[in-house]
C-alpha cells in the first residue's frame, strides 16, 4: 500500500550517480535525515555523496504524515520530570529552529510542496487527560513555547480540551526532498553492505570517505554504539480520506490512549492511529479499525491511499543524534526519532553539520548517543533486554537474521515483522525493514 506521496511516481525521476572511489563525506540512507544531512553538508561545502538502496525517500519517510512541530506528545513534560527543565528547553529550542530551517530552505531553494505554517493541537476526550494538557502546558511555556489551553478546535467532535501551539507546520515530504535532490550527489539502488573504519562496501563497489553518517533509519553495525540495545520500533497505520467536511484548520494529536492523529493534504484528511510495537499487534485488522473510527466522525466518507510505517524508539525519548560511538568519532548517527522524524531530521543535520565542519557540539549534547542518562533509561533498557530473551526463546518458526528472534506473522501487512528491532520481510522472504541485513528463506506464507 503506498502513501499518497508517492502515488504521483515522482520517485522514478531519481538518477543514479557513478559511486565516487573518495570523498568528504558519505550518508548511508536518502530519506529524510540523510537528504537533509547531504544538503547541509553541501551548503558548508564538504563535498557529500548519498548512498541509498531504493529511491529518495522510499523509507518511512514515504509514510510519515509529515507534521513539522515542536509539538512531540507531551514530550516538555516528560522531559522536564525525566531530564529537567534546561533538557526540556533545548529540546523546544531545536525543534523550534528545525521549524525555521524548512521554512528558510522552501523559500531559499523555492520548492513546491505545499509548506504551510498552521496551529498544531494536542486534544483529549476524558478528564484525566486534561490534567496530562494542563501540565504539559506549564512544561511547554516553561521551555520556550507559548502553548496556550483551548476547549474549540476545528475538529468535527467535542474535545474536552487541547492545548495549541502556533505558528507550526506541515509539507509534503517527497515533494520537499525531490526539490532538494537535484542539487546533490546521490547515488540510488546502491545499498550499503559493510562499513569497516572509511570504508564503506556497497553492492556497486567500495567508496572511502572521511566522515560517514548513518542516516539509515535503523544503524545497522552491531558494534560499536549497541543501538540494538537501545532502540525497538513502533507501527502506525494512515487513512487519506475524500469527505465533505475537510477542513480542519490545523493538526491535531491525541493524547489518550486510543487517541487519532490528522491533517489535511490539500482537501484530503488524513487519520493516522493504531500504534503497537513492530511485530506485536494486538489488533487483527488496524485499517479495518482506522476505517470504523473515522466512519464515526465522518458518516460518508471515501478512502483515496491507506499506508503504516514504523519508526525507532529510544530508551528516554530523545534521539541518538552525533558521534556513532567515541571508538568511531568520524562515523555520525541520526536515529530515534520516536515518530516525530520531521524536526528531528532538520535537528540531525544541522549537528552532524557542526560535528563534520569541527563546530563546537554544546547546543547538541542533549541528543549525543553518549548521554549519560542512565537514571532515566535503565528501567526501559531492562524491560528491552527481557523482551529481546523471551522472543529468542520461542522455539520453532522464522527467524529474524539479525540476532536470531521469532518473527511473526502480520496479517494487515502480509508481512513477516520482528518484534525484538523490527527488521520486517515480504512474505516470500525478501528483506523490507533493517536493521536485518539479510532476506529470509522459505518463511513458509
Ligand atoms: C505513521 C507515521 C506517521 C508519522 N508522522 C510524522 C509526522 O507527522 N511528523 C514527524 O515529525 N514525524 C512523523 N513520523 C516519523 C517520521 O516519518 C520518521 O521519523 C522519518 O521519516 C524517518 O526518516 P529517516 O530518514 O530517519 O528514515 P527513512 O525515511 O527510513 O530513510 C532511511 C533510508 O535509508 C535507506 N537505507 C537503509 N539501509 C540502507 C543501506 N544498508 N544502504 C543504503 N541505504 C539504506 C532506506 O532505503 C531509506 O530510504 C511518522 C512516523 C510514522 C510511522
Amino acid at each position: 500500500m503506498r502513501s499518497i506521496w508517492s502515488i504521483n511516481d515522482i520517485q522514478k525521476k531519481d538518477k543514479r550517480e557513478p559511486l565516487p572511489e573518495h570523498i568528504s563525506a558519505a550518508v548511508i540512507g536518502g530519506g529524510m535525515a540523510g537528504i537533509l544531512c547531504a544538503w547541509f553538508l553541501m551548503e558548508s561545502g564538504v563535498d557529500t555523496v548519498v548512498l541509498e538502496a531504493g529511491t529518495v525517500g522510499s523509507g518511512q519517510t514515504e509514510g510519515t504524515t509529515a507534521k513539522i512541530t515542536s509539538q512531540h506528545g507531551l514530550i516538555y513534560s516528560r522531559l522536564t520530570e525525566t531530564m529537567g527543565a534546561e533538557a526540556a528547553a533545548r529540546y523546544a529550542q531545536a525543534s523550534q529552529a528545525a521549524i525555521d530551517q524548512y521554512e528558510r530552505i522552501v523559500d531559499s531553494a523555492g520548492i513546491q510542496c505545499g509548506f504551510k505554517r498552521m496551529p498544531s493541537y494536542l486534544y483529549t476526550e476524558c478528564g484525566d487527560g486534561m490534567k496530562k494538557l494542563e501540565q504539559e502546558r506549564s512544561a511547554a511555556v516553561r521551555a520556550g513555547i507559548p502553548a496556550s489551553i483551548v476547549y474549540d478546535t476545528g475538529l468535527p467532535f467535542p474535545v474536552k480540551m487541547a492545548l495549541r501551539y502556533e505558528n507550526q507546520a506541515q509539507f509534503d515530504p517527497i515533494g520537499f526532498l525531490y526539490g532538494l535532490s537535484d542539487s546533490l550527489k546521490i547515488c540510488r539502488h546502491t545499498r550499503v553492505l559493510q562499513v569497516k573504519g572509511h570504508e564503506i562496501r556497497t553492492d556497486r563497489g567500495t567508496v572511502k570517505a572521511d566522515h560517514i553518517v548513518f542516516a539509515s533509519h535503523f544503524p545497522f553495525p552491531r558494534w560499536p554504539g549497541f543501538y540494538s540495545a537501545r532502540m525497538h520500533q513502533e507501527r502506525s497505520y494512515v487513512l487519506a480520506l475524500e469527505t465533505e467536511d475537510w477542513d480542519l484548520g490545523g493538526m491535531y494529536y491525541g493524547i489518550d490512549p486510543d487517541g487519532l492523529s490528522f491533517r489535511n493534504a490539500g482537501e484530503l484528511v488524513l487519520v493516522g492511529g493504531m500504534g503497537h510495537r513492530t511485530g506485536e499487534g494486538r489488533i487483527k485488522d488496524p485499517y479495518g479499525e482506522l476505517e470504523k473510527r473515522a466512519g464515526n466522525i465522518w458518516k460518508k466518507a471515501e478512502i483515496k491511499a491507506s499506508w503504516s510505517a514504523q519508526d525507532c524508539m529510544t530508551l528516554d525519548s530523545v534521539p541518538y543524534i552525533g558521534v556513532f560511538s567515541r571508538l568511531r568519532p568520524y562515523w555520525l548517527v541520526a536515529t530515534g526519532f520516536g515518530k516525530w522524524g520531521m524536526t528531528n531530521s532538520m535537528v540531525s543535520a544541522m549537528a552532524v553539520c557542526d560535528a563534520v565542519t569541527g563546530q563546537s557540539m554544546k547546543e547538541w549534547e542533549l541528543f549525543s548517543p553518549q548521554r549519560k542518562t542512565f537514571s532515566v533509561s535503565y528501567k526501559t533498557f531492562v524491560k528491552e533486554m527481557g523482551h529481546s530473551i523471551k522472543n529468542l526463546a520461542v522455539l520453532g518458526g522464522p527467524r529474524c537474521p539479525h540476532l536470531g528472534c521469532r518473527l511473526q506473522w502480520n496479517p494487515a501487512e502480509r508481512t513477516w515483522d520482528c518484534p525484538c528491532h523490527g527488521s520486517r520481510f515480504r512474505a516470500d522472504g525478501e528483506l523490507l525493514d533493517e536493521p536485518s541485513k539479510k532476506n529470509i528463506k522459505n518463511p513458509g506464507r
